[in-house]
């Protein structure tokens, strides 16, 4: 399997660190508000990375952090009068329904950085004794250009950085000793959140927490660290620096990034107006449709959002969903149980399409590619899939496709549609448990119906529903 390393620039062939195991970062969100769709690729491209390692039979530890402590949320949290912790706990709650309506697997561990503040004063205070960092009136600094590295990951160097250097300086942090340094922590200003620590109240810099989080669930190595494009400079390059001055060895092996998402040919921006969450998308579409849109182009390319892509990829994800109900289909008129010998020659030649399918996906995750496999197999299901068909063959190919497509995160199987009777039965019940006053029971049926997109309304008239 090969994979492109931002670190060395090329595609290069995975090696695990651990025979059969892979280790695997992934930057998350900062939680001051819903996620929006550039926050999405990241999370569909990864979870599909990892998907692709599980179904070759590795066993993944996904770690991937919730930054719940920021600038952002704070100022979000004096805006609304509450506190810092009510601001990130409830977009943490919005994130992971989000995360699971596109079909993205919850983290094998999802840290949260409030939760993690001892092991980052640790990782500090290791840092200041070895030297890499020092202490100026409650500010803890990493001395850049004392870890010689520095660099490696964005390509950059430090001469060139060094010119460009005042640009850096922020009001306040003029005691660097270069400008070139970062922060580790920080004292706390009125009315923040804060952490004790050896050099002031006060609370870690951004870069620290992944360095931490990252060597407390993975350890000091892992195999891959990834995340989108922006995160290059100078968050990866800070947490290389980091993680590999405090445990003296090589931090990530591969370095996976995704490429920008665009809306209609522009940046996504607050200024421009044109910020889409994914919860607006959901609105709209499916958002398996915005998984397929996600997916239909190479990771490290640039994808423009349109509302014309996005009707191509639902027509593209009908096609799949089709052929799959269409084989359900047969499979209830079918009669016949075992293939005949001319089925077994024909299924056997489905393994092209898997063989393509795998080398796509093992030439760096073309997942374009990769669904293109999947049209030739639905295609050849539709050809060759009958009436007449056995059960087996008919089996055997909606097994395949819907395999493949789970490997994406795709869900191609339609979920049966719940039939009136059984939606009149649950009413009646839940009309009973309210007259008894079991409210929780009531309430247990309306979500039940509502999870299979049915919708109650209390009218004069009783209980009407209706399908989302
Ligand atoms: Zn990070």
């Amino acid at each position: 399997m090969k994979l492109y390393n931002t670190l060395t620039k090329r595609k290069e062939e995975f090696v695990p660190l651990e025979e059969g195991k892979v280790k695997m970062y992934v930057c998350g969100p900062t939680v001051y508000n819903l996620i929006h769709i550039g926050n999405a690729r990241p999370m569909i491209v990864f979870d599909t990375v990892r998907r692709y390692f599980e179904y070759k039979g590795y066993e993944v530890n996904f770690v991937s952090n919730f930054t719940d402590v920021d600038d952002k949320i704070i100022k979000k949290a004096i805006e609304e009068g509450v506190s810092a912790s009510e601001i990130s706990q409830r977009y943490i709650k919005e994130c992971k329904k989000d995360m699971e309506a596109m079909n993205v697997k919850p983290a094998t561990k999802h840290p949260l950085a409030t939760e993690e503040i001892c092991g980052m004063v640790g990782m500090i205070g290791n840092l200041i004794e070895k030297g890499y960092a020092y202490e100026k009136n409650g500010t803890v600094y990493f001395r850049t250009r004392s870890f010689k590295e520095y660099g490696k990951l964005s390509h950059k160097n430090l001469d060139d950085l060094r010119s460009g250097g005042r640009a850096l300086l922020v009001t306040g942090e003029d005691e660097k000793e270069d400008p070139l340094d970062f922060v580790l922590w920080k004292p706390k200003k009125e009315g923040e959140p804060a952490w004790e620590s050896p050099w002031s109240d006060g609370r870690p810099g951004w870069h620290i927490e992944c360095s931490v989080m990252s060597k407390k669930y993975l350890g000091d190595q892992i195999d891959i660290h990834a995340g989108g494009e922006d995160l290059v400079f100078p968050h990866h390059e800070n947490e290389i620096a980091q993680s590999e001055a405090a445990n003296g060895k090589e931090f990530a092996k591969y370095w996976m990034h995704n490429a920008f998402l665009n809306i209609d040919n522009h940046k996504m921006s607050k200024s421009l107006g044109n910020f889409r969450t994914v919860r607006e998308i959901g609105e709209q579409y499916d958002l398996q449709v915005l998984r397929f849109f996600m997916l239909s182009a190479h990771y490290r390319s640039p994808l423009n959002f349109s509302a014309d892509l996005m009707e191509a990829s639902k027509n593209g994800l009908d096609r799949i969903l089709t052929a799959v109900a269409n084989l359900k289909h047969l499979l209830g008129v079918s009669v016949k149980e075992k293939m005949t010998e001319e089925e077994k020659t024909a299924f056997a030649k489905t393994e092209d399409f898997v063989k393509a399918y795998e080398a796509s996906m093992e030439d760096d995750f073309n997942t374009a590619d990769a669904i293109a496999s999947i049209f030739d197999l639905v295609k050849y299901a539709n050809t060759t899939a009958t009436a007449e068909s056995s059960k087996e063959y008919l089996q055997g190919l909606y097994d395949l496709i819907v395999k493949l497509s789970d490997v994406l995160g795709l869900i191609v199987e339609k979920e049966e549609e719940m039939l009136a009777e059984d939606i009149e039965a649950l009413i009646a019940e839940r009309q009973e448990a309210r007259k008894a006053k079991d409210f929780k029971r009531a309430d247990e049926i309306r979500d039940e119906l509502l999870g299979k997109g049915i919708i109650l309304e209390d009218t004069r008239e009783g209980v009407k529903w209706k399908r989302a």
